[in-house]
């Protein structure tokens, strides 16, 4: 498949506007039909979310912009999962970092910021909400700066693009005097600023587990990133378990993502991230691989890092 990909995650400290400016992309990219109702709050589909009021699980979406697939996936912000943070940025090749305009940089920016400049990841930033009158757009660039260069990135990083938004009312632009019209500036720096999937389409099939899902019809379901080779539905494939066992079976379902929609795909190679079924008791860091060259990609460690409210 030679469809252009972009692998991106969103980082941002709760109330910052992430699932808003994400409805603002999916709303843009056309995913919902004219007179189809769009759901009020679509990334925060999971009801213990809205209970909390806070995103816990890693989601994916995926948006199309001009010929290119861009899968979008949500990063925890807070600390309480151990280790997730890290699965997600192992995902993709960039992030888009949002910023209210007004507050400024918070902990849960400041946590998920250093795994992704440890990550070797270049940050996207966007300041939002500056439709409202209390925005400070350039003390908050101010602080993201100063926030970059306390948490050691390097000088690349630190060249990041700027885009200033309202994912509330639609509009992301370059610069603060334009007028804001819609998201394509957003779009088109995740086009020109992450770089597409690297990976070895000739090399054995390696994806890692980093999120789970079920659904009563497939059951365990494993989504992560294919890192190399290619997969087919309803091949044989293998799963190395933490222990070293392996475990062989067929992929009975494989599904990739449009918008927040899941669709049926025949095969999918290096770069994609994919929904798997067939899998019954897969668990998260575990490889999905080839059965007659099974190799597992290195477990990320789960450590429990303590958010420090500073
Ligand atoms: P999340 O926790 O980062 O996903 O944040 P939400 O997208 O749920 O937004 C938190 C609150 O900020 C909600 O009340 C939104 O309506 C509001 N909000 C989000 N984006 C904007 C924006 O661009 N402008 C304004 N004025 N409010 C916004």
């Amino acid at each position: 498949m030679s469809l252009p990909i972009r692998n991106v995650a969103i980082i941002a400290h709760v109330d910052h506007g992430k699932t808003t400016l994400v409805d603002a992309l999916l709303k843009q990219s056309g995913i919902f039909r004219e007179g189809e109702d769009v759901p009020e709050c679509v990334m925060d589909s999971n009801d213990l979310e809205r209970e909390r009021g806070i995103t816990i699980l890693a989601k994916n979406t995926a948006v199309r912009y001009k010929d290119t697939l861009i899968n979008i996936v949500d990063t925890p912000g807070h600390a309480d999962f151990g280790g997730e943070v890290e699965r997600v940025l192992g995902m993709v090749d960039g992030c888009i970092l949002i910023v209210d305009a007004n507050e400024g940089p918070m902990p849960q920016t400041r946590f998920v910021l250093k795994k992704a400049l440890e990550k070797g990841l270049r940050p996207i930033v966007v300041i939002n909400k500056i439709d409202r009158p209390n925005a400070e757009p350039y003390g908050a660039i101010d602080k993201v700066f100063d926030l970059f260069i306390e948490l050691g990135a390097d000088d690349d990083q630190c060249d990041f693009t700027t885009l200033f938004a309202s994912g509330l009312a639609g509009f992301a632009k370059n610069e603060l005097e334009e007028e804001g019209t819609d998201m394509k500036p957003l779009f088109e720096a995740i086009l020109h600023h992450v770089p597409p999937p690297a990976g070895d389409l000739s090399k054995p099939l390696q994806l890692q587990v980093t999120t789970l899902d079920y659904s009563e019809y497939l059951g365990r379901i494993v989504i992560g990133r294919i890192h190399n080779g290619t997969i087919k539905a309803g091949q044989q494939a293998a799963l190395v378990k933490e222990n070293g066992e392996i475990v062989k079976a067929k992929i009975s379902k494989l599904l990739g993502f449009e918008g927040l929609k899941r669709v049926e795909l025949a095969e999918a190679s290096a770069g994609f991230i994919v929904a798997v079924a067939g899998f019954a008791d897969a668990n998260i860091g575990e490889t999905l691989t080839s059965p007659d060259d099974p190799q597992a990609l290195p477990l990320i460690k789960v450590d429990e890092p303590t958010l420090q409210m500073t």
